[in-house]
């Protein structure tokens, strides 16, 4: 098993995830996720915004199978978005339709969707479906094609290892993407497993968006790709306020600060809440290097 594999075990196992929120932070995940709860998360989005940056804020969930935890994650974001119309941050909402009851009822699930982005195209805020595995991907397609339908202010992201992207890209291309990689560990029957297949589709990708498309977020925090579209935007001249930079809280920060000095739209990934082991887990997959992060959290007490 590889390092790789054992983080995404660990993101998936429930037992874990429950100790997880009942010991707290201890692990270091403060570092990458930005508060427990939303009076903590509205302080880091305005630090952030005070240096130029955008925030996409994510109420971390994983694991819902019961309606009652779909409910109170869908309470949670709106009085998320409550806070950002009346606090008037620079922030919209990252959310994932497991989260939501996906798992569980698709009619139920686009309920709460539908009361989250009616609330949100009210006060004109965002609402970006972030895409999980592959076994659901395609009803979140549905139902992000049934609510942009009815409201505009959705869009979601395409993760380039999957083999169908290129169709997705063009599929959505009216719409604002957030492009990336791909983060969960899918089967050689459906998706890329080598880096170098794996960036060529990203860039390939990013290029066709940003030359065809909508609105364009390309979320990474590879300063090859980020050094490339920097030069590809220059010699096709396409402007700023066409795409942003997006990267996660607690990662390369000074490359954000650096890139939204230079003048590009930069927009950071604010995940908060209780429920945080799995989207921790998932960094440390990425990334084992991450692991860093963790040691000096718990060293440096
Ligand atoms: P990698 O391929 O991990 O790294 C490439 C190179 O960049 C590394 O070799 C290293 O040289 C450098 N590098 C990377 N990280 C660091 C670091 N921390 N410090 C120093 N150097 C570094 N995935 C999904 O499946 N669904 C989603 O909805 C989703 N949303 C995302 C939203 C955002 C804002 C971001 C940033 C990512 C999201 N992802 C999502 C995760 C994404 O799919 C990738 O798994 C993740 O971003 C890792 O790939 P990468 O492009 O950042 O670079």
């Amino acid at each position: 098993m590889s390092l790789k594999d054992f983080f995404i075990a660990l993101s998936e196992n429930q037992t874990l995830n429950s100790a997880a929120q009942k010991y707290g932070y201890q692990l270091g995940a403060q570092t990458v996720v930005a508060g427990t709860n939303i009076d903590e998360v509205v302080e880091s989005i305005k630090a952030l915004n005070a240096q130029g940056i955008a925030c996409t804020v994510d109420n971390l969930g994983e694991f819902v199978f019961e309606k009652s935890a779909a409910l109170a994650a869908k309470e949670q974001i709106l009085t998320v978005i409550e806070r950002i119309h009346s606090e008037n941050l620079d922030a919209h909402i990252s959310l994932k339709p497991s989260q939501l009851g996906l798992d569980i009822d698709y009619d139920f699930c686009y309920e709460n969707l539908k009361d989250i982005v009616a609330l949100a195209n009210e006060y004109q805020i965002f609402v970006n479906f972030d895409m999980e595995n592959y076994a659901r991907l395609h009803p979140s397609f549905e139902l992000l094609e049934a609510l942009h339908a009815e409201y505009g202010n959705v869009g979601t992201v395409i993760q380039a290892y999957f083999f169908e992207s290129d169709d997705n890209v063009e599929r959505f291309k009216d719409y604002r993407l957030r492009l990336v990689k791909g983060a969960y560990k899918e089967d050689p029957s459906v998706a890329f497993q080598d880096k170098v297949d794996i960036d060529r589709k990203f860039i390939d990708q990013i290029e066709y968006h940003l030359l065809h498309g909508k609105f364009t977020s390309i979320a990474t925090h590879d300063h090859n790709i980020i050094n490339h579209v920097k030069q590809f935007v220059k010699e096709h001249d396409i402007p700023n306020e066409k795409f942003e930079f997006q990267m996660l809280y607690g990662f390369r920060t000074d490359m954000q600060v650096s890139l939204a000095k230079e003048g590009y739209n930069f927009c950071t990934y604010v995940p908060f809440g209780q429920d945080w082991y799995g989207y921790f887990m998932r960094r440390l997959a990425e990334r084992p290097q991450n692991i860093n992060l963790v040691t000096k959290q718990v060293f440096n007490k």
